[in-house]
């Protein structure tokens, strides 16, 4: 809100010097670090009334479904600022409601994490890697205040603090408020630090693997790359809010592969140790996350402000926000030339095929599969789901549509893409002050196509609707081939299957288009033969299909809950698709269609790119 900031800075610059301390304090020490625990205390001053109500998160930004932070807490306490101790009701699962007594309210508590990834916290000898609403209890009224953090690390050890959080004086970390504590991860440990600067903006890459310097080295240049790269998409950074931007990346052997995208920084964990080889795979989470410093950091969809800690914040754009955002990682990294054409393609090929065989498609709407992300996204449920038969995910969902939509764009308004679409979005929703809605979207694609048809139509049939886009004509444009992966495949369906002696159990749903399904054959089934032969391995199903043509017909027999019985099934063809360059099926490249990829493919970077040997 800048209209305000003068009056606000005013009254700050008057109240300030009267302030004996920060609202609220939070302190860090890792004393039992080697059982995954983390000593918290928080002290919150200026409290009025008679209770205080302390509340561990329930979600965290950037993840879309609940996860009871509170459930890794323990030995909690509250005192007053001489020590007494204070009364503590639990009116819920995830909240501490403290009698206070006085203006200042101490609470303390024992944090257990031992999952290192965007989401969960992580602490061992090695380090302390930390998502703040898995950290952090927070207190109802307390959430416009200043926050400061002080870690405790032992003298002699070699951990240093990676953050966006401001530093302060006396080794104090700050906040002007709650958001943007829960918004600036931390990575405590032996991380090395590299730094560079790209176009007037500041990029840190603290980085805790083991690799070999030359080889981070290489692989900052490769960040350095995709910063680039992504920025030709909008013209400039985003003015990052304490100037500079930073990459907390983990590639240690016991975290959890994840990415989590933050508005001055990205929390990015693998499994894969950091070497020359895998090096451009790793790299994709980066194109990924950093993309996000724009699409959905900034600008940002209407249905996640304000970021509701202890509820779900449902989204209809997600298919956009992280769709868009797992289409243009990849293209970043064709672009800048760390991955070939070729892999770009395949990665665009899964999204397609997905969305052109998933029966889900027929349920929900792009923009419905984004509501669905409560269920999803790390959602923990004991039930069984009919996913393979209802759900596409919004990346992948989101990834085939902006390749659609860019291939559209580009076959009917010459000189115009999908990057216009993107740069009219931040131009009319800059930052999280002004949030955008589904009509939002579409005005703008009308803006930057120049058709309000198209934008209506585009919306009507593939983003509210159930159409998927016309893959095979857009990509000839390209010159790619849609074509059936394996034509002469015979194939009944390819549910989750157990195989032993006792035949195959299916263990999931059936796909509503497979013959398996519409012989009435589903999860809890036992195939015991099909065409009278016994089936066990895995083997034996594959030469069964390999022995048969599309069209076939065999009968099956099933153990089923209601008792043995057979059914006659008609071998289909398989339904993968398979997306390739006309070079390799022997179709001419003409000169316009080379001209169309480079014009898509080739590096958008307003500066020159590192090399990278
Ligand atoms: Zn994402």
């Amino acid at each position: 809100m800048p209209g305000k900031l003068p009056r606000i800075a005013l009254h700050f610059a008057f109240v300030m010097p009267l302030m004996a301390q920060d609202a609220v304090r939070y302190e860090l020490r890792f004393p039992n670090a080697a059982h995954h625990e983390a000593e918290v205390r928080a002290t919150f001053s200026g409290v009025r009334g008679g209770v205080l109500e302390v509340v561990m998160s329930r979600s965290s930004p950037g993840r879309y479904a609940l996860h009871e932070f509170a459930k890794n807490v323990y030995n909690f306490r509250a005192t007053d600022a001489s020590g007494k101790q204070l009364h503590v009701d639990r009116p819920n699962p995830y909240q501490w409601n403290v009698a206070a007594s006085g203006s200042t309210v101490i609470v303390g508590y024992t944090l257990f994490g031992d999952r290192a990834d965007g989401t969960y916290d992580a602490i061992d000898p090695t380090h302390a890697h930390l998502n703040p609403p898995a950290t952090f209890a927070w207190a109802r009224s307390f959430e416009k205040s200043p926050v400061s953090l002080k870690i405790e690390i032992a003298p002699a050890s070699d951990w240093t603090v990676a953050t966006q959080l401001a530093p302060g004086a006396g080794g104090v970390w700050t906040a002007p408020n709650l958001d943007a504590l829960m918004d600036a991860p931390l990575e405590i440990g032996p991380h090395v630090m590299r730094e560079w600067s790209a176009d007037g903006s500041r990029f840190r890459l603290a980085l805790h693997s083991q690799a070999a310097d030359d080889v981070v080295t290489r692989f900052q240049r490769m960040c350095e790359a995709v910063v680039l790269e992504e920025e030709g998409v909008f013209g400039a950074f985003p003015k990052y809010d304490n100037g500079s931007y930073t990459f907390l990346v983990d590639y240690l052997p016991y975290v959890s592969g994840d990415g989590m995208e933050h508005r001055n920084s990205t929390v990015i964990t693998s499994a894969r140790s950091l070497k020359r080889e895998s090096a451009p795979q790793l790299i994709g989470s980066v194109a990924h996350e950093f993309f996000h410093s724009w699409n959905v950091k900034r600008i940002r969809p209407r249905s996640l402000e304000p970021f509701d800690y202890e509820r779900v914040n449902m989204s209809g754009e997600l298919w956009f926000a992280e769709g868009f955002t797992d289409y243009y990682g990849p293209l970043a990294l064709a672009r800048a030339g760390l991955t070939s054409r070729d892999e770009f393609i395949a990665t665009m090929r899964d999204a397609v095929n997905a969305v052109l065989t998933a029966p889900g498609r027929e349920v929900f709407s792009a923009a419905d599969m984004s509501r669905r992300a409560a269920f999803v996204d790390g959602a923990a449920s004991t039930d069984p789901e009919n996913q393979a038969n209802t759900y596409i995910s919004y990346y992948t969902y989101g990834r085939a549509i902006a390749l659609g939509i860019d291939l559209a764009i580009r076959a009917r308004f010459p000189g115009k893409s999908l990057d216009d679409w993107m740069r009219a979005m931040w131009r009319r929703h800059p930052d999280i002050q002004k949030p955008y809605t589904m009509a939002d979207l579409e005005l703008a694609l009308a803006d930057a196509t120049g058709s309000r048809e198209f934008a209506r139509e585009v919306f009507r049939r593939h983003i509210e609707g159930l159409e998927p886009m016309e893959y095979a004509s857009l990509l000839a444009r390209a010159g790619f081939a849609l074509q059936p992966e394996s034509p002469a495949k015979a194939w009944i369906g390819t549910p989750p299957m157990n195989f032993s002696d006792r035949g195959i159990d299916i263990t999931g749903p059936t796909i509503r288009d497979s013959p398996l399904y519409a012989a009435g054959i589903d999860s809890g089934d036992r195939i015991i033969e099909i065409d009278g032969k016994s089936l066990k391995t895995r083997r034996d199903w594959d030469d069964l299909a390999a022995a048969h043509k599309p069209g076939d017909r065999s009968t099956v027999t099933v153990e089923a809950r209601s008792g043995q019985k057979k059914a006659e099934i008609t071998w289909a063809q398989a339904p993968d698709v398979w997306i390739t360059s006309f070079e390799k099926v022997g179709r001419q490249v003409t000169p316009e269609i080379t001209r169309f990829r480079d014009a898509w493919l080739g590096s958008k970077a307003l500066w020159p790119l590192p090399k990278i040997e």
